[in-house]
């Protein structure tokens, strides 16, 4: 089996890099078969799929294993469980592929990231309307808050999660676009949360007596430390260049947010079981088009979306990452491992031997391949 070729953050152009992390990078014009095989192998990339990938599988086995005793197609009652189910698996499925193949080109890697803020949009929706039907405090039941609960999560998937975390991708780096990006999930995340943290928190009604409660408050403690992990980036933080390839804080995220899923799911569960009978009296049974049609819709408006990101993505022309090697300029490889790769956008004019330049690619034969093509440039 051929090798995947791996590299150090300074022979990649900067929009590959990831904060503290310094080396297990792939080519970023990595070939299908290469970003298969790269799950196999050890890159910064192969745990961050791993982490998400076998949750996949563990949540897919568990709605198999629900529909043995849950009757999803014709109990309406499920419908809310079987929409937050589907979603968790959607953000977990999308997250693994985004990781795996995002090396296949600059602008592929934009693309599978509007899939994983878009899934994650969806994931944020599934849990809203779970919450509504199944674990919302009972005194806030059949209030204004309760019917706007979920159109107002709705306009939050579609706007904070999909515009907000995608059309980040266009910002320049900065601290601004990193919180950009963060409050676009956390928000969306928080919002939904709120009437059950209330539940939880304030015990109205001594709703705590619920046997529920216990797991919704480890579910909210592990998401506290996955919003921790994220934006602290830590351990990498304190030691760059030692987690790389094992244990850096995108893998503890990937794996302490799927317990939180999972234990968000155990809750629900329980309130199924025990609070049935009261949700049905009190809010009557869910609707098709209020659980699994709602999420539907703006499954569809996300993908509608991403595919109007991605028209703007491949619209603009392509970077062009250009080296100097023995006095022979090579274009269109973004990757070399023949030196530091300086990146200096429109330049070319301080080429030097082993050096790389980004330019913006406006030059007229701007034809992408895999393999690097020496050209002579008259005008750099
Ligand atoms: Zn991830």
């Amino acid at each position: 089996m051929s090798t995947v070729r791996v590299f150090r953050d300074d022979q990649l152009p900067k929009v590959f890099h990831e904060p503290f992390i310094k080396t297990g990078y792939r080519a970023c014009e990595t070939s299908l078969s290469e970003c298969l095989r790269s799950a196999l192998y050890r890159t910064n990339e192969t745990l961050n799929f791993w982490t998400h990938f076998v949750p996949f599988l563990y949540f897919l086995c568990r709605i198999f294993y629900l529909s043995s005793y849950l009757d999803f197609l014709n109990d309406p009652f499920t419908w809310p469980l079987l929409g937050q189910l589907v979603c968790s698996c959607l953000y977990l499925s999308a997250s693994s592929v985004a990781h795996l193949f995002c090396c296949l080109s600059e602008r592929a890697r934009h693309v599978c990231f509007f899939f994983d803020y878009s899934s994650l949009g969806m994931y944020s929706l599934g849990c809203c309307v779970a919450y509504r039907f199944y674990a919302f405090p009972h005194n806030l039941m059949n209030t204004n808050y309760f019917f706007l609960y979920i159109p107002i999560a709705a306009l939050n998937a579609v706007f904070m999660c999909t515009c907000g975390a995608s059309g980040s991708r266009f910002m320049k780096e900065s601290l601004f676009r990193h919180l950009c990006r963060l409050s676009s999930f956390m928000f969306p995340y928080i919002f939904c949360s709120l009437p059950l943290l209330y539940r939880v928190a304030a015990c109205p009604d001594d709703e705590c007596d619920a046997p529920s409660v216990v797991v919704h408050r480890w579910q909210f403690v592990a998401a506290f430390f996955t919003a921790f992990i994220y934006a602290s980036h830590f351990p990498e933080r304190f030691a760059p260049g030692k987690f790389d390839v094992f244990f850096h804080s995108h893998q503890l995220f990937h794996i302490v947010a799927s317990i939180a899923t999972n234990l968000q799911v155990d809750a629900l569960l329980i309130d199924i079981k025990e609070r049935r009978d009261f949700l049905i009296a009190t809010i009557g049974m869910p609707t098709f088009w209020y659980s699994i049609g709602i999420l539907s819709i703006i499954f569809g408006i996300k993908l509608f979306l991403i595919l109007v990101f991605s028209i703007k993505v491949y619209s603009k022309p392509e970077n062009k990452h250009v080296y100097m090697v023995n006095g022979e300029i090579i274009e269109n490889s973004c990757t070399t491992d023949l030196g530091t790769c300086a990146h200096v956008r429109n330049g070319g004019r301080n080429l030097t031997n082993g050096s790389c330049v980004v330019t913006n690619g406006k030059r007229k034969n701007n034809n992408h391949t895999h393999k690097s093509r020496k050209t002579k440039l008259k005008n750099h």
